[in-house]
């Protein structure tokens, strides 16, 4: 079966560079829903380069008004395609987004942000716990007990860099909502409380 590097939902282009991540969230829909998305299967056999995204995005970028780096799997493990990718967009005015476990500077070894600015519109976070054992004890982080500091501080720097820093929280059963938006607050961040979404749902 054809693997989809990138579809259209409503007026935004999401492009799916990477399946590998950095936690195993129990709510995570790639293994629940089979890889599928919408119609579109999204488990990659091979990594795309940059190159072809770029041919993949130029036939669809009519009427698109966002694109968003996602997966299934986390998008800063791929960040020198991130960067070149964002900045073909930005040619075209194209508004960019990350979707992200907020990993990328333990990924990558360094602050990533600076390398963000320009390229990067909005950086949304995920954070569904407030302590680092709660966190730990959801996810299984690859890197272990530091992970949630270290998303902390990946949200401080993409205030630095990104206009638009977003934290998210999925509404699960003993997520405390109202915590991780406080959090948020005192980052600076936005806050969005997600759905969780339970089987394929077409809105
Ligand atoms: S960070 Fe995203 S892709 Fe990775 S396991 Fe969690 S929900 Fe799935």
């Amino acid at each position: 079966m054809k693997q989809d590097i990138c579809y259209k939902y409503k007026n935004n282009l999401y492009l799916n560079i990477t399946n590998r991540c950095t936690m195993r969230c129990p709510y995570c829909i790639k293994y629940r829903w089979q890889w599928k998305y919408r119609g579109y299967n999204l488990r990659l056999k091979n990594e795309p380069a940059a190159e072809e995204i770029i041919r993949a995005i130029d036939s669809r970028l009519k009427g698109i008004k966002e694109a968003v780096f996602c997966g299934y799997g986390e998008p800063t493990l791929r960040l020198d395609v991130i960067k070149t990718v964002a900045a073909h967009l930005k040619k075209y005015s194209v508004f960019v987004r990350i979707n992200t476990n907020g990993h990328g500077d333990m990924i990558n070894g360094r602050n990533i942000c600076p390398e963000l600015k320009g390229l990067v519109d909005r950086v949304s976070i995920s954070l569904n716990a407030c302590n680092a054992r709660d966190y730990y004890e959801m996810h299984k982080p690859v890197f272990g007990m530091k992970t949630f500091k270290g998303v902390v501080e990946f949200v401080k720097e993409c205030r630095k860099y990104v206009p638009e820093v977003v934290i998210t929280t999925v509404r699960l059963p003993g997520v405390d909502i109202k915590k991780c938006s406080e959090i948020a607050r005192s980052l600076g961040a936005g806050f969005s409380a997600r759905k969780y979404l339970q089987g394929y749902e077409k809105t």
